[in-house]
């Protein structure tokens, strides 16, 4: 059985999840308590998010503000927190300051400034992640990597956005070594930035097909669609376009 056609019912394929990468866990040498999984929603539909939080899922990873506009009233009993992991246009903020929780693909200061004017005016305060890019070319999006250190000093003039860790796309490839070189350099980032006083524990990096790489790099956060949730009905370049290509 391939884990990318999971069988069995959510909860089921949730549990599996959570074991393989408990085992992944194991097989680093790290605590599985250290490591969360971040399950991906996008393209499926309420009743099937509504499953998941019947057996004690809330945090849902989305890419697009639509879709998280379009769930947020009929899950609204949930009490959902809606993360933001993909490319986000600045003329969205505006629905982000008031509906996500928390948003893992802040990529350039032009984003920094427009979601925290529109926090101040919330007044919320929001958990964020800094997309890097750890791949040459593959990705289109995340900031560049010797960009880093000057952007994690200018956010610390925004009160809005508590920085909380770093976030990545690994390259696209079979070639494990070249996946594992993309989250090792974002641990690395990670111990740089923490050396220089930033406070920015967490490693969002990993996805259906290469989580187990990214913890064996410190990951703390995986994030998880198709092997929760099944095969989506799009291709992915349809709604995901910072999504690497195969190399
Ligand atoms: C869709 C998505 C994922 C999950 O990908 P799967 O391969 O389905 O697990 C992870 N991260 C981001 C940014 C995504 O958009």
């Amino acid at each position: 059985m391939s884990p990318n056609h999971p069988q069995g019912g959510l909860q089921a394929r949730w549990q599996a999840v959570r074991e393989r990468v408990d085992a992944a866990c194991r097989a680093a040498g790290r605590d599985p308590a250290e490591v969360g999984i971040l399950p991906v929603s996008k393209t499926f539909p309420v009743e099937v998010i509504r499953e998941a939080v019947s057996f004690g899922l809330r945090r849902f990873g989305e890419n697009k503000v639509q879709e998280i506009k379009a769930k947020y009233e009929p899950l609204a009993d949930c009490a959902i927190d809606w993360i933001m992991i993909g490319h986000l246009q600045t003329n969205k903020v505006k629905e982000v300051a008031r509906l996500v929780s928390e948003v893992q693909s802040l990529d350039r200061m032009e984003l920094a400034e427009a979601l925290h004017k529109r926090l101040q005016i919330e007044g919320r305060v929001l958990d964020v992640l800094v997309q890097v890019k750890t791949s040459t070319e593959e990705t289109k999006y995340g900031l560049p990597a010797d960009e880093l250190p000057g952007f994690l000093d200018a956010l610390r003039s925004f009160d809005t956005l508590r920085v909380r860790g770093l976030m990545t796309l690994a390259v696209n490839s079979e070639d494990e070594s070249r996946v594992r070189t993309c989250f090792r350099m974002l641990r690395e980032l990670r111990d740089q930035a923490m050396a220089s006083g930033h406070d920015v524990p967490r490693l969002s990096m990993g996805m259906s097909g290469d989580f187990a790489l990214a913890i064996a790099e410190g990951a703390t956060e995986v994030r998880i669609g198709t092997a929760i949730f099944g095969e989506r009905a799009y291709p992915d370049s349809y709604y995901w376009p910072e999504k690497p290509n195969p190399v």
